[in-house]
């Protein structure tokens, strides 16, 4: 885990012994399910502290109050964030019944008191809307369609943390009208400041109420993305 505690230290992110060895049982965990699940591509160690550890927690500073991930998948970046942001309540939500079977046994063996998990689709957690202060995604869709799934679920003045990757300026260009059409303001496009991994964090903020005919049902944010 050096490698997650040399970013952790760069970039004056607090951490404590307990959570390191919660890192390298969260590792264990994936070895353990990843190929039985059929969990992630990535599973040679280097690349999992890489690619799922220190990618996950550099949204950390963003993270308050509470958060939803949406397409929480094999639990990133939702599982790491949880392990380093205690006083948060998280939820996961993933569509696929053995990734939240996953996702229940890594948080029950992490002992993640601040994780919980539910099988949905997004679009369909009508009672969560408006309930959460941050929500998180990576790898679920492009920002535009992104922003439908999520930007119901946020208070007004809470923010969307979308993990993104090379084509992030050309999303922000096409999100403009599901931004304007949901009530959504970028506020930020940072850099995760991770060697050799180009990923930008774009944040949103929920300015103004999302009109309750959003989400929209039966697919339709995919079909006819806004
Ligand atoms: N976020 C994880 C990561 O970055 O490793 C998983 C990414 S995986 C490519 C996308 C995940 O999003 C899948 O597990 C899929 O089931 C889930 N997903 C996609 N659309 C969803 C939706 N509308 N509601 C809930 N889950 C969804």
């Amino acid at each position: 885990m050096k490698k997650l505690e040399n970013y952790l230290n760069a970039n004056s992110i607090a951490y404590s012994a307990d959570d390191t060895e919660r890192f390298e049982l969260l590792y264990a965990v994936l070895a353990e399910k990843s190929k039985l699940f059929n969990l992630t591509a990535i599973t040679e160690r280097d690349d999992v502290i890489l690619k799922h550890f220190i990618d996950s927690v550099s949204g950390v500073s963003y993270i308050k109050n509470n958060c939803l991930d949406i397409g929480a998948g094999a639990g990133f970046p939702s599982l790491p964030l949880a392990i380093l942001k205690k006083d948060v309540d998280f939820l996961a939500v993933d569509g696929t019944q053995k990734k939240v079977d996953f996702l229940t046994y890594a948080a029950e063996k992490l002992c993640l008191k601040n994780y919980t998990v539910i099988h949905s689709r997004a679009e369909d957690m009508k009672d969560k809307r408006e309930s959460f202060y941050t929500v998180v995604a990576r790898a679920v869709a492009p920002l535009n369609i992104l922003c439908e799934y999520a930007l119901p679920f946020l208070q007004r003045g809470g923010r969307l943390v979308a993990y993104k990757g090379a084509k992030t300026a050309e999303e922000v260009d096409a999100a403009q009208n599901a931004l304007t059409e949901l009530g959504g303001v970028v506020i930020e496009v940072a850099d995760a400041k991770i060697e050799g991994f180009g990923r930008k964090l774009v944040i949103i903020e929920k300015a103004k109420q999302t009109p309750q005919k959003y989400p929209r049902g039966g697919n339709k944010p995919r079909i006819k993305p806004l």
